[in-house]
């Protein structure tokens, strides 16, 4: 019945513009089946890592991940939204912390 998570996002990865799939180059997509207990009930993805805006002595050797939580993110499209366009969303919002955006200035209610 449902696809399966994992080709979808790759599905929706393929479809990205190609500056977004070149900054993903340097961050992991992970999925997890649902949001830690610490995560805001609204979150649908975080992204764990260190901006590109931090000053680069701050740096540390950490991957950059982003993770997507599949449970909270079908559920969320199944509000009658298509999962792939809540997948690119989610994954563009935590593009947008990785390049040190907030949420003010990427203007929506996201959660995390
Ligand atoms: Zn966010």
């Amino acid at each position: 019945m449902a696809d399966e998570f994992d080709e979808v996002v790759e599905e929706v990865l393929a479809s990205l513009e190609p500056e977004a799939r070149q900054a993903l180059d340097n961050i992991e997509i992970m999925i997890d089946p649902e949001r830690p207990d610490y995560m805001p009930p609204g979150a649908l993805a975080v992204f764990n890592g260190i901006p590109i805006t931090f000053p680069h002595r701050l740096r540390l050797p950490v991957p950059n991940q982003i993770v997507l939580f599949e449970g909270p993110i079908r559920r969320y499209a199944a509000h009658g939204f298509d999962v792939r366009v809540v997948i690119q969303e989610a994954i563009l919002h935590e593009l947008g912390h990785y390049f040190g955006l907030t949420h003010a200035e990427m203007g929506d209610k996201v959660q995390a």
